[in-house]
């Protein structure tokens, strides 16, 4: 309980598992400092907004949330907290987002909240762990390598440490986070994109390196699949699972573990985007249709107990008719146990809102959402996939 003298503090969060996990660490952070979490952003001293950029709706949402939260305290009369902005939009950068949103007292950028912070948990048996942050895959749609920056993997003492003491908890399961979980620990070429993209406002898709150019190709075991190995050797740890991974360097090792290791949830998360190889390409995925289904067939071979979900974005620059179709038919075939479709959302600074224009109408990015909505998440659920 809280005493009258004690300062507190609430955390509004949106967007992804990896928003999740870093506001458990800013509650860990308010908690050393002696804060107590309040149980309504009407009533606390300081309002953490633990924002999302994927899509521009998500950031809507953030500015939707916090107009209201302006209001109510015009309206109210009461002592409004003080409010502080962290997540994805801080790298809209101090000046712009003041400026944007009069109503922010501070902004903390996401990477000062830190992998090795303590956490306020929720859940007492199932934990967020964050093994890597930031992204060096540079598909062309995606904000990500903006608002979180280079692929920085957290070292394996670090993580191993954060295990042990979930296991002192009494914790049982794990999701181990990162934007691609495949490449920790891999050594990055460290491909200048953004070098790139500063230098030459012109370029074309043809001057983007591939995203496997970033690493280094294992020569042997993955480090993500040593890690799986390391974290499974504690008794009390019952289930692990990770997300999210790349189908491109979802090397034959990792497919292996995930067969035979049985702590290793059944269900694998692999986003496809599309079902076009064109459109695979113009994203800069870095995989073709038929490089996805391989790898679908070889986990679902090895072990028929796996389920595959995956990401779909409709309406990229340029998807015609066709293209669309060729995802549908994927769609059908991989009969995907859920399917989280996306319509496409430009995001400025990004290789595909400077390469191509945002040619789809809304309306027709709706009706292909629909359409696919409906076969993945619908029509389809529980049957077994058909991968030629
Ligand atoms: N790192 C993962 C990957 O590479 O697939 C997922 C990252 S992202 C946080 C989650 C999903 O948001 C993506 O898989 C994609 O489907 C969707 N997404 C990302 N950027 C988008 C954009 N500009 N418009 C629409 N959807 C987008």
């Amino acid at each position: 309980m809280a005493d009258d003298s004690q300062k507190s503090y609430f955390i509004h969060t949106f967007g992804c598992q990896s928003n999740k996990s870093d506001s458990e660490r800013i509650s860990g952070d308010y908690a050393a400092r002696g804060y107590v979490e309040a149980d309504d952003w009407r009533t606390c001293d300081e309002l953490v907004v633990n924002t999302c950029a994927i899509r521009q709706r998500a950031e809507d949402k953030a500015r939707g949330f916090l107009y209201n939260v302006g209001v109510f305290f015009n309206e109210s009369g009461k002592q409004r907290p003080k409010i502080i902005l962290t997540g994805c939009m801080t790298h809209h950068g101090q000046e712009k987002l003041y400026k944007m949103i009069p109503i922010i007292d501070e902004i903390l950028p996401i990477n000062e909240v830190g992998f090795n912070q303590s956490t306020v948990r929720k859940d007492l048996k199932h934990a967020w762990i964050p093994i890597s942050t930031g992204c060096n895959s540079f598909c062309t749609y995606c904000i990500v390598p903006y608002s979180r920056g280079r692929e920085q993997s957290r070292s394996l003492e670090s993580i191993m440490t954060e295990v042990q003491d979930l296991v002192n908890k009494g914790f049982e399961e794990v999701t181990l986070l990162g934007m691609n979980v495949n490449s920790w620990g891999l050594e990055k070429l460290g491909i200048g994109f953004r070098k790139l993209m500063m230098e030459n406002k012109n370029y074309t898709r043809e001057d983007l390196p591939d995203n496997q150019s970033q690493y280094l190709k294992p020569t042997e075991t993955p480090p993500f699949v040593k890690l799986l190995r390391a974290i499974s050797e504690f008794d009390q740890i019952k289930k692990i699972r990770f997300m999210t991974s790349n189908p491109w360097d979802f090397h034959d090792e990792l497919i292996d573990e995930i067969a035979t290791n049985k702590k290793i949830d059944r269900y694998v998360h692999l986003p496809i985007q599309s079902g076009s190889n064109a459109v695979l390409y113009r994203m800069n995925r870095g995989y073709t249709t038929e490089r996805y289904s391989e790898v679908c067939r070889k986990l679902l071979e090895k072990d028929p107990e796996i389920v595959i979900g995956t990401d779909i974005i409709v309406g990229f620059p340029g998807e015609t008719e066709a293209e669309f179709e060729e995802t549908v038919e994927l769609a059908k075939r991989m009969k995907w146990k859920v399917a989280f479709v996306a319509i496409y959302s430009p995001r400025p600074g990004t290789a595909s809102w400077r390469i191509y224009p945002d040619d789809i109408p809304h309306a027709e990015k709706k009706r292909r959402w629909e359409i696919l909505d409906e076969i993945c998440n619908k029509s389809t659920m529980g049957e077994r996939p058909i991968i030629v």
